[in-house]
């Protein structure tokens, strides 16, 4: 195995090319080509914590598809269960029932060492807390390297450089992590989770530590590597302006998904682009659908409601009033 003194050695100074050095995400060192068709499925997916004689549901029957190369958000109140889904889907945790897999390997049932292999090749994670993503007696450089070094892997110098030259740090690569600022340490954090090509990059909170100005920079970071690389990206946080960054905003509530934000750009008449978002309830495969606490209160619905189906929408009344005789308008 290679040294951390090894490691630590500088660097001989040239520019690496990047589009030489870093494989596309779909060439990930495990060798397997990546199955066609959602690169992330959690279908039904149950999270159920014991403590002492209490049961606590993090997650109940949460469903959702990611689609390779996408890069979407999940937004929630504290408590809703976004770090449980990403440390089922990082594979540090295995779910209660349902399924969920990633890049075709089922986490639910994997074994010890495709485990390994699944966190050290497949996905890669970045934390809230900086400290947690790097070693402090670190440079730059050798945190990158570190993964690379535990998979076996060539060239390794090379990729690091090219990794930090892709998240805007090819200056800092010898720098300590007490030496850089939160935002660069989150850098260098990307830069890390990418250094053995992993098909998914997942983030839980990763701008939690940072003011907004240097949040708005890491989700602009994500998204460069989104673009450059192909990487899926799922960034969890509670942080609303995620969502200016990201096609895809997905909302979860007690432990499901409850609705989703498309942002789409339109160039209008004038040439003029415009960003439009629109807000869709999600609806799972049961039928279930969740509707805004705000809508609930506003015309106190609760515990079961009247369904019109009309020709092309469905209505839902307050059961105690009548809607006017549904289906002949
Ligand atoms: P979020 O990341 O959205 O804040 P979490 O996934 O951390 O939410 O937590 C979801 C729920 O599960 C919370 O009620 C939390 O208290 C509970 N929970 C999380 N981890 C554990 C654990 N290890 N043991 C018991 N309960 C837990
Ligand atoms: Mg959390």
């Amino acid at each position: 195995m290679t040294s951390i003194r090894q490691l630590e050695e500088p660097g001989e100074g040239r520019a690496p090319v990047i589009e030489e050095i870093l494989t596309p995400a779909s060439h990930t060192s495990a060798g397997r080509p990546r199955p066609s068709g959602p690169v992330i499925v959690c279908d039904n997916l149950v999270r159920i914590y014991k403590v002492a004689d209490l049961e606590v549901v993090a997650l109940q029957g949460l469903d959702l598809i990611v689609e390779p190369g996408e890069m979407i958000a999940i937004v929630g109140a504290s408590g809703s269960g976004k770090s449980t889904l990403l440390n089922i889907l990082g594979g540090l945790d295995t779910p209660t029932a349902g399924r969920a897999t990633v890049s075709g390997y089922d986490l639910g049932r994997m074994g010890r060492r495709s485990r390994t292999r699944y966190r050290r090749e497949v996905v890669g994670v970045i934390w809230q807390q900086t400290g947690q993503n790097l070693l402090p007696y670190l440079s730059a450089a050798a945190n990158v390297e570190l993964p690379m070094a535990l998979a076996g892997r060539g060239s390794r110098r090379e990729r690091a450089n090219a990794l930090l030259q892709l998240v805007g740090l090819a200056d800092r690569a010898s720098h300590r992590p007490e030496t850089l600022s939160g935002g660069e340490q989150q850098r260098v954090a990307i830069a890390v989770a990418l250094a053995n090509g992993p098909a998914v990059l997942l983030a839980d909170e990763p701008t939690g530590e940072l003011d907004s100005a240097t949040s708005g920079e890491i989700f602009e970071v994500l998204r460069h590597v989104n673009t450059e690389l192909g990487t899926t990206i799922v960034i969890v946080t509670h942080d609303p302006l995620v969502s200016e960054h990201v096609e895809r905003t997905v909302a979860i509530r007690d432990g499901r998904t409850s609705s989703v934000v498309l942002r789409r750009t339109e160039q209008a008449h004038d040439g003029e682009h415009r960003i439009i978002a629109e807000e869709f309830a999600v609806l799972d495969r049961a039928g279930r659908l969740q509707l805004p606490r705000a809508h609930l209160e506003t015309l106190g619905l609760a515990d079961r409601v009247r369904l019109v189906l009309e020709d092309d929408h469905v209505e839902i009344w307050p059961a105690g009033s009548r809607p006017a005789d549904g289906g002949d308008r």
